[in-house]
């Protein structure tokens, strides 16, 4: 579904990723996990067109999307939750909603069959409609990040830390609904610093260090695996 091929890239004259390969599959959550600064959240902007490569190639679907628009890239069906949620504090939850489905320009029937879709996963997102996104809660927040890029109708969903800074509670709320979007067919690329929590749930994993890919594997053998838990994963 997704492959990225020797991606070479960075900012301005620094190159964080060097040659970067990787791949994921319908029906996966692969985890993409690797110490602070290892060049995972790059990645993902590269796979969702923010930052044009200096070298490699990320095809989808059999389509090649390098150096593509993002908002063409959207359309294309990947859908990019950054970290720190980058939602809209002063606009509604129903307006942050509506800029998820922004790309693809959809009409009023359309859209409420989508918040409708929204709500049977974050039904806490009714409730709050039409408040506005900076009064909800942390956990909230990351419900609302998650929802407006499922907005786009998704057939891939890139998701950047979505446990950052939530309370444990939050946290395993957040692992099921990732257990859910799999369930109904959307595969996930998760980065996470929460790493034997990650890999519980992960079909695959791939593990990076100073911007390159160091190991990957079944994600139930790496969490099994002394050498790679104490070498790359902290455990
Ligand atoms: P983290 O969990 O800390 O986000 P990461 O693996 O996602 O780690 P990146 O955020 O991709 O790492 O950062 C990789 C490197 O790129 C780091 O050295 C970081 O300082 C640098 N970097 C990230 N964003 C920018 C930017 N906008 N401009 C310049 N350098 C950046």
């Amino acid at each position: 579904m997704l492959k990225v091929s020797d991606i070479h890239a960075g900012y301005g004259r620094v190159e964080v990723l060097k040659g970067v390969s990787l791949e994921a599959s319908h029906g996966e959550v692969v985890c993409l996990l690797g110490a602070n600064g290892a060049g995972k959240s790059t990645l993902l902007r590269v796979i969702s067109g923010l930052i044009a490569p200096a070298k490699g190639s990320v095809a989808f679907l059999g389509q090649e999307i390098t150096r593509k628009r993002p908002d063409d890239i959207v359309r294309a069906g990947i859908s990019h939750v950054p970290e720190g949620r980058q939602i809209f504090f002063t606009l509604t939850v129903q307006q942050n909603l509506l800029l998820g489905a922004y790309a693809h320009g959809c009409k009023r029937a359309e859209l409420d069959k989508l918040y409708q879709s929204v709500f049977d996963l974050f039904p806490i997102l009714k409730e709050r409609f039409a408040g506005k996104a900076g009064s909800l809660s942390g956990g909230e927040q990351q419900m609302l990040a998650i929802a407006r890029g499922l907005m786009s109708r998704p057939k891939l969903l890139l998701l950047d830390e979505p446990s950052l800074g939530l309370a444990p509670l939050l946290v395993q709320n957040i692992f099921s609904i990732v257990k859910d979007l799999r369930a109904a067919g959307i595969p996930i690329l998760l980065v996470e610093q929460n790493v034997a929590a990650a890999l519980k749930i992960a079909d695959r994993a791939y593990i990076m260090e100073t911007g390159r890919i160091v190991t990957d594997g079944n994600a139930a053998a790496l969490l099994g695996d002394d050498e790679i838990r104490k070498r790359y994963l902290g455990m």
